[in-house]
This record gives structure tokens, C-alpha cells and sequence, in this order.
């Protein structure tokens, strides 16, 4: 089910003859449209393309900007994924012509300020990661993951060593076991431990020569914090392994707790989600991996270093390097609005956004448990994951029902049904930036949903472009083009 701006094409608006704007021919023959292309590639069949006028283009792709929901539009809780707020003097700062204007064939000595941001984002990130080697190249957390797991392989082959298998906790992203299998790895899943927690019994019997990476995330996809990560990193270590800290969730722990002073001996960090970048839908992201000095000489090159003596910055390979994962210097457009945003609030301020993220997790969480008990935790970090099992179970309200009808209500919805230990669940991330009126409203909503003809619930979102599509037929099934024959 569709509304009519949704499936309205600038082709369906098209009346031949019909113009936007009118250019006089250029009087200066080499700027000509066709002077500078060979005359082989230039055809005199015209392309089919809309013939519309200017208002009708403007508003078109207007009207198309504002049918999906963003975080400048609406709250979005959507758990794991730190949807907060983007300050807008960062896109501004990223904007600025001598950085933008910057191609990176340039020579090195033309790209010394770039080059130095890089740098000071490298020492950052490794400050905060208590893991003091840092590759910027990856562009997502998932290539992070991918590249750490390659250094791993990478560091146990030259010691000799064969390993083939990873662990992670069932509450684990779904990118780990998947990072893990096309690093070349056995994927090992523990269970579900007591309390969302790791099972230190359970992972004892898969602890052996064989084993080369644990990866967990801390705090764990239910917003808790592993109480004995520091023994379970013993566990590890004990055997010749290594902790890889998934990093997604650093939002709860900046300033406050290091992965490498709780034994990680790598992880990836999400620059879009902790340290804003607009995202969604899949992109664009910036996931760099800090790894532990003697992990170093294998990280994703090149990085950047200084000379001190020189005052040089220059771009080096590591000199066993995994090779490239990224062209030029990874996603830098993300990395900039992450570096002016750890510039904008220090160290303290990264400490207060991490106490704030917290609270508000924690405000929420007690608001809601009446109406969506909470089974894990009686305190979360930065986020909380709920059950709608006895609303099923009760009314046959379902979290994909509520998730559904909150868009009606101009929120974006929380995540559901991960992670998968949680039955029905909803998982929350309220974020620092959020008001407490923002986090009230969405109570009384959740609340005012609940209360409602379950009927209503079912064939929700009724405000939509887009209705209740087939999730599963959406994903494995879409059919992307313009024609009129497309339906959904
Ligand atoms: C988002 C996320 C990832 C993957 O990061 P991408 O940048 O989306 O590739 C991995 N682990 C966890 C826990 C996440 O929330």
C-alpha cells in the first residue's frame, strides 16, 4: 500500500516540449558541451529524460526528502545503532573549502593539515581506546571487525601459530559470527549465559590452543556491562588468544572505562554512531580499529605518522600490513565530523555525554518497565532491552506491532527482536541528546499504544507512504525501477 507522492515519477510529471531552465550557447567554442568530448562517444539519439519545469523538480525531490524519518525530523531510539543528534557546526567544519577542495593524489607536503587531523584522530582514538596503534581505514564497523580478525590471522601466522576458531556470545551482532567466517575462522557461539552475562563454564570448554579471538561487546547488545570481563580477558590471554571489543556501544563508556585496561586487545569503533555522523540506512560509516603495540605492525596501511624532527606528517604501511581496505584515506568525510566533535567537547565533555547517555537510558527504562518489563538488569548503560512477550501472549500485541504504530506517532521506532535472547524485544537507545519532554512523550505514547484496539495495532502504520510491507519479501525481493509496472 502506497500513497500517491510516494510513487509519483519525475517520468509520470513528464510533458514533452516542457523545459526547467534555459541556457544561451556558450560563445566560447572550448567550453562548448561537446568541444572537449571525442567525437566517437557523442550520439544524436535523444535520452528519454523527464521533460519537466523547475517547480516541479524542486518540489518532487522535496517532497521525497521529507517521506522517511531522520534524526533531524523525529526521535529515533533505535537500539545499538546511536541515532543522536548530528551537530550541524560539524557540517559545517567538514565543509570548509581547504578541506573539501583536497584530492588525495595530492603530494604529501600539499596535504600536511589533513594529514595532521588524521593523525591527532589516530592519537585520540587510541586514548580512549587504551589501545594505542589505530588504523582509520575502514569505513564501516563491520570492515573494522573483518580487518582486526585479518591482523589477528595475520600475528598468529607469524608466530607459528595455527588458530581457527573465534567465540562470541549469542547477544553478538550479527557482523561478528559474519566477519569471523569470511576472516577464515570456525564461528563458535556460546549460549545464552545467566543474566544476558558470558558463562565463564561455557566458555572455559572451548578455551584451547586453537583458539584465537573472544568477541564480545562491552557494554553487551542489552545494555549491560560484563562484570567479569576482566577474567574472562584472563581466560584468553591464558591460552594465547586474543579479546576483540566490539565498540559499538562506546557511547556508554567514554571517558570512563578503556577496552585496553579491561583487556581488548583490539577493537573497532563506529565513528558514525558515537561520534556523529549522519547515518542510516546503511551508510556512510567510518570504522577504525585500535589494536595493542604488538599488534600494530600488521594494521590496515597506510597510516599516518610524524616526524618529529621534520614536523613532517606522512602516510606509512605498517611492515607486515594486512595491505589496503579502504581507498586513499578511509571515509574521510565521517572522520572529520568525528574529530571536530571530539575537539568540540574534550575530555570531560566526552565523560558527560557517556553519564547522560546512561541516565537517560536509565530514566526511560524505569518510566517504562509498567507497561514493558525490562527481564535483564536492574540498572542498563546506555541502553535497555524490553519485552512485549505477555502483551502477546495477553492481547496478541506483538513489538512489531508497536514498533509499527510509534511511526503513526512521528517517532521512529526502536529495534526488535534483537537481541534474539529477549523474547519480543525492544531495544532502546535513548541517546544524551534527547530532552526529558522528548523522553516523556514517548512514554505516554508507548502507553496510549498499549492501550488501544489491538486491531488497529495489526495493520499499523496508517500514516505512512508506505503501509506494512512484506519485511521478508522487501528484502529478499525488491524490485528497483521506475516503471508504472512496478508494484509493491
Ligand atoms: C552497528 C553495529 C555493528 C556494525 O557496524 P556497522 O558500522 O553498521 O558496520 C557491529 N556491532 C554492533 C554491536 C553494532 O551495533
Amino acid at each position: 500500500m502506497r500513497n500517491e507522492q510516494a510513487t509519483q515519477l519525475l517520468f509520470d510529471l513528464s510533458v514533452p516540449g516542457r523545459c526547467g531552465a534555459e541556457y544561451p550557447e556558450s560563445d566560447c567554442p572550448e567550453f562548448s558541451s561537446t568541444a572537449c568530448i571525442p567525437a566517437e562517444f557523442l550520439s544524436d539519439t535523444p535520452l528519454p529524460l523527464p521533460e519537466v519545469n523547475e517547480p516541479d523538480v524542486i518540489r518532487h525531490f522535496t517532497n521525497l526528502s521529507t517521506l522517511n524519518m531522520s534524526v533531524d525530523t523525529h526521535y529515533y531510539p533505535l537500539g545499538s545503532c546511536t541515532m543522536k543528534y548530528n551537530p550541524k557546526r560539524h557540517e559545517r567544519l567538514a565543509a570548509v573549502p581547504g578541506l573539501v577542495d583536497l584530492h588525495p593524489w595530492q603530494a604529501e607536503e600539499s596535504l600536511q593539515g589533513m594529514l595532521q587531523i588524521q593523525y591527532e584522530m589516530q592519537q585520540m582514538l587510541g586514548e580512549i581506546a587504551g589501545l594505542p596503534a589505530v588504523s582509520l581505514q575502514p569505513a564501516a564497523g563491520a570492515q573494522g571487525e573483518l580487518a582486526a580478525l585479518l591482523v589477528a590471522s595475520a600475528y598468529f601466522q607469524d608466530k607459528g601459530e595455527h588458530r581457527s576458531k573465534v567465540i562470541f556470545p549469542n547477544s553478538a551482532h550479527g557482523t561478528n559470527p559474519a566477519s569471523a567466517a569470511l576472516a577464515g575462522f570456525d564461528c563458535i557461539q556460546l549460549g545464552a549465559g545467566k543474566n544476558g552475562f558470558v558463562d565463564l563454564d561455557e566458555l572455559k570448554e572451548h578455551l584451547d590452543d586453537q583458539t584465537a579471538v573472544f568477541m564480545i561487546t562491552n557494554p553487551n547488545t542489552l545494555g549491560l556491562f560484563e562484570p567479569e570481563i576482566d577474567e574472562i580477558s584472563k581466560m584468553l590471554h591464558d591460552v594465547g588468544g586474543l579479546v576483540y571489543i566490539d565498540g559499538a556501544n562506546m557511547n556508554a563508556i567514554l571517558g570512563i572505562a578503556r577496552p585496553g585496561d579491561f583487556g581488548g586487545d583490539m577493537m573497532h569503533y563506529n565513528v558514525h554512531k558515537t561520534f556523529t555522523g549522519p547515518h542510516g540506512a546503511g551508510g556512510p560509516g567510518s570504522g577504525p580499529i585500535a589494536v595493542r603495540d604488538f599488534l600494530a605492525d600488521y594494521l590496515p596501511g597506510p597510516v599516518v605518522a610524524h616526524d618529529e624532527e621534520s614536523g613532517q606528517y606522512k602516510l606509512q604501511t605498517p611492515p607486515k600490513s594486512i595491505g589496503r581496505v579502504r581507498s586513499f584515506f578511509g571515509n574521510v568525510g565521517i572522520l572529520l565530523r568525528g574529530y571536530f566533535y571530539l575537539r568540540t567537547l574534550g575530555g570531560d565533555g566526552l565523560k558527560e555525554l557517556s553519564e547522560h547517555a546512561v541516565l537517560n537510558a536509565n530514566y526511560l527504562k524505569e518510566k517504562l518497565k509498567h507497561v514493558l518489563p525490562v527481564p535483564n538488569g536492574e540498572r542498563c548503560m546506555h541502553e535497555f532491552v524490553a519485552s512485549a512477550q505477555h502483551l502477546q501472549k495477553e492481547l496478541g500485541v506483538s513489538a512489531m506491532d508497536i514498533a509499527k504504530r510509534l511511526l503513526d506517532y512521528g517517532f521512529h521506532a526502536p529495534t526488535v527482536y534483537f537481541p534474539l535472547v529477549v523474547p519480543e524485544a525492544i531495544m532502546v537507545e535513548p541517546t544524551e541528546t534527547e530532552s526529558k519532554a522528548t523522553l516523556d512523550a514517548f512514554v505516554e505514547t508507548i502507553e496510549k499504544i498499549i492501550a488501544e484496539d489491538p486491531e488497529l495495532l495489526h495493520t499499523a502504520p496508517h500514516s505512512t507512504p508506505v503501509s506494512r510491507p512484506d519485511d521478508v519479501k522487501a528484502a529478499r525481493n525488491p524490485i528497483l525501477c521506475w516503471s508504472p509496472v512496478c508494484d509493491v
